[in-house]
């Protein structure tokens, strides 16, 4: 579906085109329609699916009809700073064209932003994207006015109520008017997401995009490692396996070309596929690992979707991918039909938040298996579950300060 199609306000429209969207991904399709209509939505979407967009634009759309000057209209409501940071990013590209104001509030322990905060917040930024904590510290003083406001977000809610949020996002409802539409989005939907909605939404639209799950026949393992022990691992992984055809992916081609030096270093016999290799290179590569010529490919997330070769039985995460949805459709590529699979992902060292996230997308923890002690200490496994609230930023523009937003972040 065409973003032409939605019958969006036209300075709105042009930011969408400015921002390189053409069609609405599925999240949007079923989302945007309900929430024109004024209806509350529950949605499970993860990030990547193009979810905030799905809210953003409606509720956009809506500010831009019925604005009131000086009068905060929506409210998002995020788990952490990065999420405030790159919401307040998407606003930016969307609203270019027109005069809708927003502002982030992510918390921070300077008195300044603080102060600079409040006074944004005094002025009435149509728009607010704030993490719990410091909203409730502006909400206390009092001077911020939500008697306008016609939107609650939730947004990463499942995130949310893990990080222990629950108190604070009911203080923040308790200051909002009751006549109001509110949407929530979560990754997941465990039965405290549902019994949270049921306090806050009124006959919500259900919209469902999650993933699926990887097949439980997968063994899944996770090596939790320092940067320099990833060759030496993942050497000895492969030597020591018994696999028909292995996959080892990697997110970036250059990664993928040196790992493969390295494996034939290793004298492993192994081939490389990504995006550099012509069209017709990828198909007898593909041929000589589907027919066991070559059992060994190195590949980035070109090969993590589509590609069906029952007979992978091994699966290599060299790193954690970006997100949870990448990983399910790597780790897929194996125990295809009625095979068994292993799929074992690395973990650096600026890798423990990504994987963690994947985690709560599975809804389980994946076993950490020891690291042979002939490579010397790894380190433990400690992902950060809170947000982090510590330094503080603020930004606040209006209408054509910022350029459009880009297409990926
Ligand atoms: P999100 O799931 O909201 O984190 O969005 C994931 C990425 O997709 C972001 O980089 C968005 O800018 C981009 N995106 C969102 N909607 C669209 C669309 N309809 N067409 C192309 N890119 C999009």
């Amino acid at each position: 579906m065409r973003f032409t199609e939605f019958n969006f306000h036209p300075d709105l429209l042009e930011g969408i085109t400015a921002s390189n969207y053409e069609n609405a991904t599925p999240v949007q399709e079923q989302v945007i329609p309900p929430i024109l209509e004024g209806r509350d939505v529950i949605a499970s979407a993860q990030t990547g699916t193009g979810k905030t967009a799905a809210f953003l634009l409606p509720v956009m759309n809506k500010l831009l009809k019925h604005h009131v000057d000086g009068q905060t209209g929506a409210l998002i409501v995020v788990p952490t700073r990065e999420l405030a940071i790159q919401i307040s990013q998407h606003i930016e590209g969307l609203s270019y064209f027109t005069h809708l104001s927003s502002i982030a509030i992510y918390g921070g322990s300077g008195g300044d932003n603080f102060i600079a905060e409040k006074k944004a917040l005094q002025a009435g930024a149509d728009i607010i994207v704030c993490t719990p904590g410091r909203m409730i510290a502006h909400l206390n003083m009092g001077y911020v006015n939500m008697k306008g406001l016609q939107f609650l977000v939730l947004d990463e809610a499942d995130r949310m109520l893990d990080m222990g949020f629950q108190d604070d996002i009911n203080k923040i409802i308790k200051t909002l008017p009751a006549k109001r539409q509110s949407l929530l989005f979560s990754a997941t939907m465990p039965d405290k997401i549902r019994k949270l909605a049921r306090t806050i939404l009124h006959d919500p639209a259900e919209v469902n995009i999650a993933i699926s799950k990887p097949p439980e026949k997968i063994v899944q393992k996770a090596f939790v490692v320092h940067e320099p022990q990833k060759l030496p691992l993942v050497i000895k992984l492969l030597k020591e396996s018994t696999y028909k055809n292995a996959l080892v992916f990697c997110s970036r081609k250059h990664t993928v070309k040196q790992l493969t030096r390295e494996l034939k270093r290793a004298k492993l016999n192994v081939a490389e596929i990504h995006s550099d290799l012509e069209q017709a290179e990828r198909e007898n590569v593909l041929s000589a690992f589907a027919g066991g010529r070559i059992p060994l490919l190195v590949a980035t997330d070109i090969l993590s979707r589509g590609i069906d070769i029952d007979t992978i039985d091994l699966v290599v995460n060299y790193d954690v991918p970006e997100d949870g949805e990448d990983y399910v459709h790597r780790i897929g590529r194996t125990a295809r039909a009625e095979a068994d699979g292993t799929a074992y992902t690395l973990i650096g060292d600026k890798e423990h938040n990504r994987f963690a996230a994947i985690e709560r997308l599975l809804e389980k923890e994946v076993e950490k298996a020891a690291v042979p002690p002939e490579l010397g200490p790894a380190p433990a496994y400690h992902p950060r579950r809170n947000d982090g609230n510590k330094r503080g930023k603020r930004t606040f523009h209006r209408g054509n300060r910022a350029r459009p937003g880009r297409k990926g972040n």
